[in-house]
C-alpha cells in the first residue's frame, strides 16, 4: 500500500516536472504590431546631430535605425535642451524613411540644474511660452514635459501651477514624473485653465488636442495598484506610461496578475515608453522593446494593440497614419 502510494506520488511529481519543462515551449507569442514610444528623450549627451563625431555617440541616423528595427512607428519626443527634439522634428526625410512620426513636446529643462528648481523658476515658464510660440518644423508642440517632482509639495510651486493651467487651456498633454500625491495636486491646478479656455478648449479637443496628464512610470516608487486605479477612476484625463514601473512583470517577463487585471480593465489608459534618459537606455532599446512585446503578447489582442499603439495614436490624432 505504502509502495503504491509512493509510486503515485512519484508519478504526480513527474507530471509537475514535465509541466515545468514544457512551460517555456508554451511561452506567449510576442506582440508583432506597431509600437508608440510615449516616453523618449534625445538628450544633449546622445548627440542630436546627424553626423557621428567626438561627443556624438548616438547620431540621428543611429537612433532612427533603433526605432525602425523595433517597429516603433511614432515617438513622444522631448530632450534636454529642446534642440534634440527640434532636430528630430526637422528631419522629415529621414523620419519618413524610417516610418517614424515625431510628436514633439517642450522640455522644461535647459540643463540638469533645472530638474530641481523648474517649479518655482519664472524663466522656465517663459521658456515654455517662447518654445510653444516657435513650434517645430513637424508642426506645433503637442505637450509639455517630461518634468520631475521629487517632493510632491512642489506640485504647488507657482510655475507648476502655471504649467498645468496652460496645458489645460491649450489642450496639451503633460508628461509628469511624479508620485500619486502630486497627481491630485497637479490636477487641481488645471481647473482655472480649463475654465479660461472654454469654447477654445472644446474646439481644440475636436482636433485631437485635449489636455491629458500622462503619468511617467505610473508610480515609480511602487504606488499600490489599488491607488493607481483610484486615480484612473477619479481623473478621466489621466493616462499611465509604464517604463520602470516596479512590480509590473513577473515570471517569464509576463505581467504580474494584478497588473494584467488592471490593464485589461482599463485598456484605453496605458502606454509604453523607452525613457532614454541616459545613453545606456539607447543601447538597451532593443531589449526594452522586446520586453514590452513579450508581455503585450500575453494580453488579449485588442488590449495589446491599444496599449502598444492605438492609445498614443488617438491621443495625438495620428489615426490617419495608422500603420
Ligand atoms: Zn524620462
Amino acid at each position: 500500500m505504502r509502495t503504491l502510494l509512493a509510486r503515485r506520488v512519484r508519478a504526480g511529481l513527474w507530471w509537475v516536472a514535465a509541466l515545468a519543462v514544457a512551460a517555456p515551449a508554451m511561452a506567449q507569442t510576442p506582440y508583432a504590431g506597431p509600437l508608440f514610444d510615449a516616453h523618449l528623450h534625445y538628450n544633449e549627451e546622445a548627440c542630436a546631430r546627424d553626423t557621428p563625431e567626438a561627443g556624438c555617440p548616438l547620431p540621428l541616423a543611429d537612433v532612427l535605425v533603433r526605432m525602425q528595427r523595433n517597429g516603433v512607428r511614432a515617438i513622444l519626443a522631448n530632450s534636454r535642451p529642446n534642440e534634440g527634439t527640434r532636430v528630430l522634428a526637422a528631419a522629415h526625410e529621414q523620419t519618413r524613411a524610417a516610418g517614424v512620426t515625431v510628436v514633439p513636446f517642450v522640455r522644461l529643462y535647459r540643463d540638469r540644474t533645472d530638474y530641481g528648481n523648474w517649479f518655482r523658476d519664472e524663466s522656465i515658464h517663459q521658456l515654455v511660452l517662447t518654445e510653444l510660440a516657435r513650434g517645430t518644423s513637424a508642426g506645433p508642440y503637442r505637450g509639455l514635459g517630461e518634468f520631475h517632482l521629487y517632493d510632491s509639495a512642489h506640485a504647488n510651486g507657482p510655475v507648476a501651477q502655471q504649467i498645468m493651467a496652460l496645458a489645460a487651456e491649450k489642450g496639451l498633454v503633460v508628461l509628469a514624473h511624479v508620485d500619486d500625491t502630486a497627481i491630485d495636486l497637479l490636477m487641481a491646478h488645471t481647473r482655472s485653465g480649463a475654465e479660461r479656455a472654454g469654447a477654445a478648449a472644446r474646439e481644440a479637443a475636436e482636433h485631437g488636442g485635449q489636455f491629458h496628464l500622462l503619468w511617467a512610470h505610473t508610480g515609480l516608487t511602487g504606488t499600490p495598484v489599488s491607488r493607481v486605479e483610484e486615480l484612473l477612476v477619479r481623473y478621466p484625463q489621466l493616462l499611465g506610461e509604464l517604463s520602470y514601473r516596479p512590480g509590473l512583470t513577473c515570471d517569464n517577463g509576463q505581467l504580474c496578475p494584478e497588473w494584467r487585471a488592471l490593464l485589461t480593465r482599463y485598456p484605453d489608459r496605458f502606454l509604453i515608453g523607452s525613457d532614454t534618459w541616459v545613453n545606456q537606455r539607447w543601447l538597451d532599446y532593443d531589449d526594452i522593446m522586446q520586453g514590452y512585446r513579450a508581455w503585450l503578447g500575453g494580453l488579449p489582442t485588442g488590449v495589446a494593440r491599444r496599449i502598444a499603439w492605438d492609445n498614443g495614436a488617438r491621443l495625438f490624432g495620428l489615426s490617419s497614419h495608422r500603420p
